[in-house]
């Protein structure tokens, strides 16, 4: 027998994590690692939080799992602290980001159909999109690397070029239901929408009456310096994912939407058997105990402009490695001149710093929400070290 035990859909790696303190990793055999990547936007609260790990446990002994049978307290406790953070009026909890898009494009469909507009079944999305690795969200791409193999594809879903207004407004037909797109591309190399690109989808709905569904699993819960990250365009979606840093560590997403755009969801349409289980909601409300205010939403976008800054700067030193920098908050991008993937085994291996690879040549810088100074001067430290002595050929 050649196969792991763990389905090798991941590559072998040397780095094996086995506890977690702040903003740090340390591996099985020791090594510190300075986690840039946070578990890809997971970690908001780093590793080792007090106030997560307090709940957490306190939750395990009280009560781990109930079924959505009964009634549920801390789902509507925690639905309530959402929906007075947010746009939506109601939330569908689930345990993962692709559950939440799931949820998402299921909540459209139903929102036409329970109209009796039946043909209404399709949504415009992006190029390069990321929303999961399920039929429906890999359907909902437009990469091909995810196709392959798992033909067919789901029907329902057309892909425009990202920011390409006038391409989402041709491709409006009989069978449009709504657009689905992150405000800010995470996977596809932390790619902004523009302001008249959201502005205008929104007109668009709104003149078609569609629905403005936003992915925000990556960029939401205070990562872009705003609670969610559509909250910059000033524009308001009906209906909007989240998962990644709501759980701080534990799984746990959601799918949002107003009461006019849930109007089809109504008992029986859904369900989950683990979604909205105590635990899950004693993670969430630890996480929005920190984030869920003003005050440390708004720290995150200062230090998201000043790192942005700083890298501005610092890539100025290395014109033939990196081309710019872009991204909102701490949801960062480092365009590349050279493939990424190199230069991320370098961080890691030569350095002890944690980034993530993505598309467009980006990559991506995703610190838990919670860096301070010492963790910002540490990591210039070593991403100097790592530019100055890479050898693009290394790799
Ligand atoms: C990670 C991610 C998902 C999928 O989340 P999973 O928890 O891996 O299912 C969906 N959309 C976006 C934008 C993501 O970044």
């Amino acid at each position: 027998m050649s196969i792991s035990p763990l389905m090798p859909v991941y590559p072998r790696c040397d780095i094996r994590p086995v506890r977690g303190e702040h903003c740090h990793l340390i591996s099985e055999d020791g090594s510190r690692y300075l986690d840039f990547a946070a578990g890809i936007a997971v970690n908001a609260l780093g590793h080792s939080h007090p106030g997560l790990i307090g709940a957490i446990q306190r939750q395990a002994e009280m009560l781990m799992h109930v079924s959505n049978l009964y009634g549920s307290p801390q789902g509507e406790a925690l639905a309530q602290r959402l929906v007075d953070l947010t746009f939506a009026d109601t939330v569908f909890f689930t345990n993962s980001g692709a559950e939440a898009v799931e949820a998402a494009i299921k909540t459209a469909r139903i929102y036409h159909q329970s109209a009796g507009n039946h043909e209404r079944f399709e949504l415009i999305t992006f190029n390069n999109a990321f929303h999961g690795r399920t039929m429906a969200t890999i359907s909902a791409s437009d990469q091909v690397k995810m196709h392959k193999g798992f033909e067919p594809l789901l029907t329902g879903f057309r892909y425009v070029g990202f920011n390409d207004l006038a391409g989402a407004e041709a491709a409006i037909g009989p069978n449009t239901a709504g657009f689905l797109l992150e405000p800010v591309q995470g996977e596809g190399g932390i790619r902004v929408a523009t302001p008249e690109f959201m502005h205008g989808l929104r007109a668009l709905a709104d003149k078609h009456g569609l629905l403005l569904v936003v992915d925000e699993v990556q960029s939401g819960i205070g990562r872009t310096g705003t609670f969610l990250a559509h909250e910059h365009f000033g524009v308001t979606p009906d209906i909007a994912a989240i998962a990644k840093g709501i759980g701080g560590g534990f799984p746990l997403g959601a799918c949002l939407a107003t009461e006019k755009a849930a109007r089809g969801m109504t008992f029986g349409t859904h369900g989950s058997t683990y979604g909205g289980n105590p635990l899950a909601m004693a993670a969430g409300s630890a996480v929005l105990d920190v984030i869920g205010n003003d005050e440390f939403i708004a720290e995150v976008r200062a230090k998201g402009e000043r790192l942005m800054a700083r890298l501005e700067q610092f890539i100025g030193n290395y014109p033939e490695l990196f081309e710019e920098v872009r991204g909102l908050g701490l949801m960062i991008g480092l365009k590349m001149r050279v493939e990424p993937r190199g230069f991320v085994l370098h961080l890691r291996d030569k350095h002890g710093l944690l980034t993530v690879g993505a598309g467009d040549s980006t990559l991506r810088l995703l610190p838990p929400l919670v860096i301070g100074d010492a963790e910002t001067e540490e990591f210039f430290e070593k991403l100097s070290a790592g530019a100055a002595d890479y050898q693009p050929e290394e790799s």
